[in-house]
């Protein structure tokens, strides 16, 4: 059975057909899918989805919802949090992290606030005992600083792309690194390499639906404007997904997924009675 650990099955692109998609997911093996909230208003949604199809979700505010979240949301999620404490769904808090990628997120004071929220939600996280789910882009060094200082309970790395001393500082402290759809692209040479070489017990698998399309759904913007449609992310692209990494490390698929089945339960514990 497959898990995947980052699925954004709330988000709007698959409102149309969401019960049809978290079906063939299951029909493909995804026994469990994780769901990260990126916002306030996300969250009874991704909370009623888990409820509703046997997955598992966390509560969040994501870095690129930052610049419109209120300070208020904080309250919010430590009530929610605290109002779910007994939910054996909740399994994390997240997405939450830092996005030094999107120029506006960059200015000084964009800074400033997106670490004002990382760190209260990090402090939340610890007070509630649950793990965090990272979203990482060029932040990995400060992330890892904030979770230093508040002494996090370990979690995932989402979407993990940075250095090998950077992903040692993860595991570290506890984290698994998530791969997934970038992985799967034969450019991506130094991700891939990392993903070859990690330790076997520091990988977990996402597809970060509906971002992140693996390579064989991807479409340039030269055939997109074409006319030729992207192909839409599901968590059914998991064991493709995993296909990749298997080959890229040379062991069974069968190992690969009670490996990394076993690896999410271990960093996301209360994953354990679900799955
Ligand atoms: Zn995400």
């Amino acid at each position: 059975m497959w898990i995947d650990t980052h699925c954004h099955l709330d988000a709007p692109e698959f409102a149309p057909d969401r019960d049809a998609v978290r079906e063939q997911a299951r029909t493909a093996g995804v026994g469990l899918c994780v769901l990260p909230a990126v916002q306030r208003r996300d969250w009874p949604l991704v909370q009623a989805l888990a409820l509703q199809q046997g997955d598992a979700y966390a509560l969040g505010i994501h870095p690129l919802y930052v610049p419109q979240a209120d300070v208020q949301d904080l309250q919010v999620l430590d009530d929610a949090l605290s109002a779910a404490r007994d939910d054996p769904r909740l399994v994390a808090v997240g997405e939450i992290g830092l996005d030094f990628f999107v120029p506006a997120l960059c200015e000084p004071d964009m800074r400033e606030r997106q670490w004002h929220f990382y760190t209260a939600q990090l402090r939340l996280a610890r007070q509630h005992g649950l793990p965090v789910i990272l979203h990482v882009r060029r932040s990995a060094d400060l992330l890892l600083k904030g979770l230093r200082q508040a002494g996090v309970c370990g979690g995932i790395a989402h979407a993990f792309n940075g250095s090998a001393q950077q992903a040692q500082a993860f595991i570290d402290l506890g984290f698994a690194l998530g791969f997934g759809g970038a992985m799967t692209f034969e450019r991506a040479t130094a991700l891939r390499e990392l993903a070859r070489s990690l330790p076997l017990d520091a990988l977990v698998l996402e597809t970060d639906a509906p971002d992140i399309p693996p390579q064989w759904l991807y479409r340039t913007a030269d055939a997109r404007a074409n006319g030729q449609q992207q192909g839409r992310n599901t968590p059914a692209e998991l064991p493709r997904i995993a296909q990749v990494l298997a080959e890229l490390r040379g062991i069974d698929l069968a190992l690969l997924a009670e490996a990394t089945s076993r690896n999410a339960r271990r960093v996301l514990p209360k994953l354990e009675r679900l799955a």
